[in-house]
């Protein structure tokens, strides 16, 4: 009766094979169909971080900003400032403070525009690389369908189109969350969440969602907003550091695509 009933169910599948139509319901009436329609619509969600996650840039992020900033300001040497898991508006407004410079909105956009315009030509001049097991892991979930891919990341949106665009990898996120106007990555995570739920629409599930970075503050913000989160080795924090900031797993990186495609995924 049960298979009989589903094969009803798959004859009047819509073209876009995710949604049933409701007089399904009325024809299986079973708890059983109503878990199944759920099954299918549901997605998991994968908000990844760029830098030291996906890829390294060999410091070309960190050049173009510093040397951006001390020419458009007069600066002859920059404050050391955190960059590491931070967003580009936060390491902005620190330089800015350090400076004594006014953490204006005029002076964010001509520092913002000059970093940008310098970023494209800063890449090239570094030994960057894609992370082991990134391309491999992309490639696998893009075939999935009840997978979304997405970013959380404290660069600009532009920021990370161009790095993305560079290493080859911008084609594999459809939407994120980004570093242009939070200071908090906290608050980008939210941003991340909403920009997925936008995406999805109604098969979202926030209980599906990992995020997947290389700092304390990818699990942090990953807290933020109830995500479950996988720190990688492959920044600049060892897996010590990463271990005392509680993530759900740690991996020294995402080279085993079959172990993390069951982690992050359950199959
Ligand atoms: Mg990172």
């Amino acid at each position: 009766m049960c298979c009989e009933a589903f094969g009803i169910a798959g004859r009047l599948l819509r073209p876009d094979r995710r949604r049933l139509r409701p007089s399904c319901f009325a024809i299986l009436g079973t708890c059983e169909a109503r878990r199944r329609w759920v099954t299918i619509r549901a997605m998991h969600t994968l908000l990844f971080d760029i830098d030291g996650t996906l890829v390294n840039t060999g410091g070309a992020g960190g050049a173009a900003l510093t040397g951006c900033f001390c020419d458009e300001f007069n600066i002859a040497e920059p404050a050391s400032v955190a960059f590491s898991g931070r967003t580009d508006r936060a390491i902005a407004t620190n330089l800015f403070e350090e400076h004594g410079i006014e953490d204006s909105e005029e002076n964010w956009q001509r520092l913002r525009s000059g970093y940008l315009a310098r970023l494209g030509h800063e890449l090239p001049r570094r030994q960057g690389c894609v992370l082991p097991g990134v391309l491999e892991l992309l490639e696998r979930v893009r075939t999935l369908e009840h997978v979304a891919v997405g970013l959380l990341t404290g660069n600009l949106a532009k920021g990370a189109e161009i790095k993305l665009d560079y290493y080859r990898l911008d084609a594999h996120f459809a939407f994120g969350g980004y570093g242009d106007v939070h200071r908090s990555r906290d608050d980008v995570a939210r941003s991340a969440i909403d920009a997925a739920r936008e995406h999805l629409g109604d098969r979202f599930r926030e209980d599906r969602v990992w995020v997947i970075g290389d700092t304390p503050h990818d699990v942090s913000c990953a807290r933020a907003v109830n995500a479950r989160v996988l720190a990688v080795a492959t920044g600049i924090h060892p897996s010590e550091e990463l271990a005392a900031s509680l993530p759900d797993e740690l991996r020294d990186d995402l080279s085993n695509t079959d172990q993390i495609q069951r982690l992050l995924l359950g199959s």
